[in-house]
């Protein structure tokens, strides 16, 4: 189900050493020609696709949500392994179809145990994941694109000009290498381990989810299935940057939790950190999230929220803000900002975050600081950026996207 013993045995071993660059570097496998990847798809899409090879009719809802159960929750990539399905359909399944997923490039473990994969992709692309161990939960933090059309100017991944949508299955897939990486799939015969070491699936990697709607809803369909990776929609939040007419759809389709990179409480300072903001602005996205269909106490919005020494971290600035969310339920997510080579922006300091979050909190809303993770293998927020691309912004673009 899993890597061989000998890989498992480099990661253990790594996983004990503080930086560990390039730990798996696996060599580049054929793609399974002609055969259509089954990862990602529907239950509707599987139950058509297996139609199409011939499963009768009254057996082919049955036979995908076997197949399903394989795939996410023993995490088998061998139809031949499928036990409780007859051998000629085995062999039907493996001659029309095949079980793809992103492959593990390399993999760094940093000092406080996150572990950042480099993925490729089809075509040759490369996204990353990274994984976030904490005491009482685990977080998978996932990307929906390659790169990012947008351009905040305080993020890495803005700066690739590469960009395109990731498939239902690279989303998915994200997920199950992760899992096959921390050995995380179940025994047969085994007790079921209860504590899950990936509790918690966040879209914060690299991309804007909302602008790749369809496969996000489609992948995270299969992560929160009872018969697929099986996580409840509250353990799992989508952030955007404010893509005003996607925002209700969040809700309506898919029903995870969102959070929304804010970022600052004018619209001529946010117009340049997170320039989405020319075409909705401050008031039109406050707008969509006093609608969001779920609002609840129990289903806050967070408002995320990068400082940004001198930019937009004063109290004038948090004094703004609880006034602007005001009657929203809303928790507060401040980010100290993470550097990275050539940024146009510094970290504000300690004392001034502090007095931020105290005001905010003040105010009636929770206002957790996130403890930067994993930032000695670039693996925290805004860090993301696939290394090997080579088509990249210079520092004057990206300067002038900052407006300096
Ligand atoms: N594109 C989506 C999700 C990915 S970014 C979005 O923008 O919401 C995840 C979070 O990290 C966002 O809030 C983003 O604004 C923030 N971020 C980006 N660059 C950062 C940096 N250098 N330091 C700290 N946070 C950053
Ligand atoms: Fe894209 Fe989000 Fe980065 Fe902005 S912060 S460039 S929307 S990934």
């Amino acid at each position: 189900m899993k890597t061989e013993s000998t890989a498992e045995g480099a990661a253990s071993a790594a996983a004990m050493q503080p930086v560990v660059q390039d730990v798996i570097t696996l060599p580049r496998k054929q793609a399974a020609q002609g055969r259509a990847n089954i990862v990602g798809l529907t239950r509707e899409q599987l139950r058509a696709a297996l139609v199409d090879i011939g499963t009768p009719e009254n057996q082919a809802k049955m036979r995908a949500a076997q197949l399903w159960q394989w795939l996410y929750h023993w995490g088998v990539r061998d139809f031949a392994a499928m036990t409780n399905l007859s051998k000629s359909y085995r062999a039907l399944l493996a001659e029309h179809f095949a079980i793809r997923l992103p492959e593990i490039v390399s993999r760094q473990v940093s000092a406080d145990g996150t572990r950042k994969y480099l993925l490729r992709i089809d075509g040759g692309h490369e996204v990353e994941s990274v994984y976030i161990p904490e005491e009482s939960r685990g977080t998978l933090c996932i990307s929906s694109q390659v790169g990012c059309t947008l351009t905040c100017s305080f993020c890495h991944t803005g700066t690739q000009k590469l960009v395109r949508n990731l498939t239902a299955a690279e989303i998915v897939g994200q997920v199950m290498v992760a899992r096959d990486d921390l050995g995380e799939w179940p025994v047969p015969g085994q007790p079921k381990n209860e504590t899950r070491l990936i509790s918690n699936v966040v879209l914060m990697g690299m991309g804007e989810p909302l602008y790749n709607f369809e496969n996000v809803r489609d992948a995270m369909k299969v992560v929160m299935d009872g018969e697929g990776i099986s996580l409840s929609r509250r353990r799992i939040t989508l952030s955007t940057s404010g893509v005003v007419p996607e925002i209700a759809r969040t809700a309506e389709e898919i029903g995870c939790l969102l959070a929304v990179s804010f970022h600052a409480t004018t619209d001529a300072v946010r117009d340049k950190l997170v320039p989405i903001n020319k075409r909705w602005n401050i008031k039109a996205l406050l707008g969509a999230l006093r609608d969001y269909p779920r609002l609840s106490n129990s289903e806050r919005i967070t408002f995320e929220y990068v400082m940004l020494k001198g930019v937009n971290d004063s109290d004038e600035d948090a004094r703004r803000l609880v006034k602007l969310i005001a009657g929203i339920p809303a928790k507060i997510n401040l980010i100290p900002f993470n550097e990275w080579p050539g940024a146009p922006y510094e970290r504000s300091d300690w004392a001034r975050i502090e007095a931020f979050a105290d005001i905010v909190y003040k105010a009636g809303y929770a206002s957790p600081i996130r403890t930067p993770r994993g930032e000695d293998i670039m693996a925290a927020c805004g860090q993301l950026k696939s290394a090997t691309e080579r088509a990249r912004k210079s520092r004057a673009e990206i300067a002038a996207e900052a407006g300096h």
